[in-house]
C-alpha cells in the first residue's frame, strides 16, 4: 500500500507573513537530510507537508528517523493513502493498520476533513469508520477520553490518508531561519549542546576549535571533529575552523600573571572567534558556559570576558545544572563521544589558583603588558576550515 510520510509544522505556523520563508527553509531541509535514501516529492498544503516517496525500496523508518532530527517540526507520522471514497477508506484502514489494532483495548477515530466538499462530515466519518473497525477488531473498544490508539482519518486535497501514530519532532524552528552564529566547540560534553540548543531555535551553526599541538593531540582534534558530524545530523552542514592557538598560549604563559592565564586565554578566542566570525557572516558567538561551574564561569569572569566581544554571546547552557546538559548530550548522542579522554588546550598551562573575582582592569592591564596583535593576526590566518555535511 502506498504511504507517505506527514509532517506537521511546529511554532512557525504562527509566524503569519514569514510562514511561506520558514516553510520553504524547512522544504530545503528535509530535502538535503533525506536526498540519500531515494527520490522523493515534497510538497505543503495546509500547514502539512508531505513527503512522498517515488521508489518502491525507500526504507521509510530511516526517513522518519531523519526527519524527526529536523527543527521547526512538531510532529510526523507515516500515512496510508487512500482514494477519496468512504469504502476505500475502510478498506485500506482495516488492512494498514491491523497491527497496531490487532494489540490494542481501546481507540478512537479523528477525522479531518479540509476538503469540504467530500460527502461526509467528520463525526459521520468517525462514526462510520469507528462501527467498522469495532466489528473487525473484537479486542476494541471505544475510548473517546483516553484511547491507546487514535485513528486519524485526513480528507485532504488529492487524497484521504489514515495514521495512527503521531511521532513528536524535534520542535524549534527551521535552521537556518535565525541567521548564523559561530559556536565555539571543545571537546567537552557542554558545548555541543549549546550549539545544538540553538540550531534547535533556528540558528545555522558555524564551529570554531582551538588547538595546541604538541600540547593537544591530533586525536583530541578528531574528536571535535566527529562531534561536528554528529552535529550534523540536526544543525544540517558546519564550516568547521581549527585555529592553531600554541604560540598565543605560550605567550601568554610567558608574559602574564598565573592567576589570570586562563580569563586572558577566553578573552583572546573571543576575540579571533568574533573576527572569523564576521568574515563568515555569523553575528553572534555560542558558547558551553554555565555559572559557577568553573572558575572562569564565576559572573566576575564571564563579565571580563564579554568585555572583549563586540557581538552577542549566547550561552544556553548558563542556568543549567550538569546532569541537565547530561541529559541532553545524551538524547542527541554527543555524550560518548564527548566523554572521551582527551586534552583541550584549556587545561594547558593551567593556573595552580585561579582567580574566581577577577577585576576588569586588572585583566586587561596584565594583557596590555604584550601586545598579543600580531599572534591574533598569524592564528587567524594559520586557521583551517573544514566542512561537514550531513552523512548519507
Ligand atoms: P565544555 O564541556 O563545552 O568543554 P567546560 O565546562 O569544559 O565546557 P571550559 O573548558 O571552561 O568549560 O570551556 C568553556 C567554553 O569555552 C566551552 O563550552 C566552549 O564553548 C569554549 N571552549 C573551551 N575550550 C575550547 C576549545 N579548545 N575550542 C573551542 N572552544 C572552546
Ligand atoms: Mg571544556
Amino acid at each position: 500500500m502506498k504511504e507517505v510520510i506527514l509532517v506537521k509544522y511546529g511554532e512557525m505556523a504562527l509566524k503569519g507573513l514569514n510562514k511561506k520563508t520558514f516553510e520553504d527553509m524547512l522544504t530545503k531541509n528535509i530535502k538535503r537530510r533525506i536526498k540519500g535514501l531515494g527520490h522523493f516529492v515534497c510538497t505543503s498544503a495546509q500547514s502539512t507537508l508531505y513527503i512522498d516517496p517515488q521508489d518502491d525500496d525507500i526504507d521509510l523508518s530511516e526517513v522518519v528517523d531523519r526527519v524527526g532530527k529536523i527543527f521547526g517540526i512538531a510532529a510526523l507520522c507515516r500515512a496510508g493513502v487512500c482514494e477519496k471514497d468512504f469504502g476505500d477508506i475502510t478498506e485500506k484502514s482495516v488492512e494498514y493498520l491491523s497491527d497496531i489494532l490487532s494489540c490494542a483495548r481501546t481507540f478512537k477515530v479523528n477525522a479531518k476533513r479540509s476538503d469540504k466538499a467530500f460527502p461526509m462530515k467528520s463525526p459521520e466519518i468517525c462514526r462510520e469508520l469507528g462501527g467498522i473497525l469495532l466489528d473487525k477488531f473484537p479486542n476494541l473498544s471505544v475510548d473517546v477520553n483516553n484511547p491507546e490508539v487514535i485513528v486519524t482519518v485526513e480528507v485532504r486535497d488529492t487524497n484521504a490518508y489514515i495514521h495512527a501514530e503521531n511521532i513528536k519532532g524535534a520542535g524549534g524552528l527551521p535552521v537556518g531561519s535565525s541567521g548564523k552564529a559561530m559556536l565555539l566547540l571543545s571537546g567537552g560534553i557542554d558545548s555541543p549542546v549549546a550549539g545544538w540548543m540553538m540550531a534547535k531555535r533556528g540558528v545555522h551553526i558555524a564551529a570554531i576549535h582551538y588547538v595546541s599541538p604538541p600540547y593537544t593531540s591530533d586525536r583530541a582534534q578528531l574528536k571535535v571533529e566527529q562531534l561536528c558530524e554528529k552535529l550534523t545530523d540536526w544543525c544540517g552542514g558546519i564550516a568547521f575552523y581549527c585555529v592553531p592557538f600554541t604560540e598565543l598560549q605560550e605567550a601568554i604563559k610567558d608574559h602574564c600573571p598565573e592567576e589570570f592565564f586562563t580569563i586572558i586565554m577566553r578573552r583572546l578566542m573571543m576575540e579571533i572567534a568574533q573576527r572569523i566570525a564576521a568574515k563568515d557572516g555569523c553575528l553572534a558567538l555560542i558558547t558551553g558556559e554555565s555559572v559557577g561551574q568553573v572558575a572562569s564561569q564565576t559572573m566576575a569572569a564571564i563579565a571580563c570576558t564579554d568585555a572583549v566581544c563586540r557581538i552577542p554571546v549566547f550561552r544556553p547552557c548558563v542556568g543549567m545544572d550538569k546532569t541537565e546538559i547530561i541529559e541532553i548530550a545524551r538524547k542527541i548522542d554527543t555524550f560518548d563521544i564527548s566523554t572521551l579522554p582527551y586534552e583541550d588546550c584549556c587545561t594547558v598551562f593551567t593556573p595552580r589558583h585561579p582567580k574566581v573575582r577577577p577585576q576588569l582592569s586588572d585583566i586587561e592591564k596584565a594583557q596590555n603588558s604584550f601586545d598579543f596583535e600580531p599572534l591574533i593576526q598569524k592564528a587567524v590566518e594559520n586557521t583551517e576550515l573544514k566542512t561537514f555535511n550531513y552523512e548519507g
